[in-house]
């Protein structure tokens, strides 16, 4: 399978704006913000969407939750609150196929979201 645009940032071969990364996971500022504060998550393995990722994934999936209030509290957002979302498949609005999470502060959020 070619490589994702998320796993060319990943690797480096694209540039971000990154905040955090580690062996598994990358987090990024997002290019194009929905909010003051739009971060991504992803894990370095390119599982396509949340429904990709099986049992073998599990302590990943939880690491990526982890990382998400980690940035968000280097950001400056974990106590006045954010919102993270997974969109999966293109009816959600999942435009890249390589599974990431948005972690998204800085404004009030409305709910249900859009
Ligand atoms: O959930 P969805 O697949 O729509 O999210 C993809 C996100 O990736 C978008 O928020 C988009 O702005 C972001 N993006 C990015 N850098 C790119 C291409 C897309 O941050 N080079």
């Amino acid at each position: 399978m070619a490589d994702t645009l998320f796993a060319k940032i990943a690797s480096g071969e694209i540039p971000a704006d990154i905040l955090y990364e580690d062996e598994d996971l990358v987090a990024f500022r997002d290019i194009s913000p929905q909010a003051p504060t739009h971060i991504l998550v992803i894990p370095r393995k390119p599982i396509p969407t949340l429904n990709d990722a099986g049992p073998e994934d599990a302590e990943l999936l939880g690491k990526l939750l982890l990382a998400a209030a980690k940035v968000a509290e280097q950001a400056g957002i974990a106590e006045v609150g954010y919102r993270t979302v997974i969109n999966c498949n293109a009816a959600a609005g999942q435009t890249v196929f390589h599974l990431h999470l948005h972690v998204l502060g800085g404004r009030p959020m409305q709910w249900p979201p859009g």
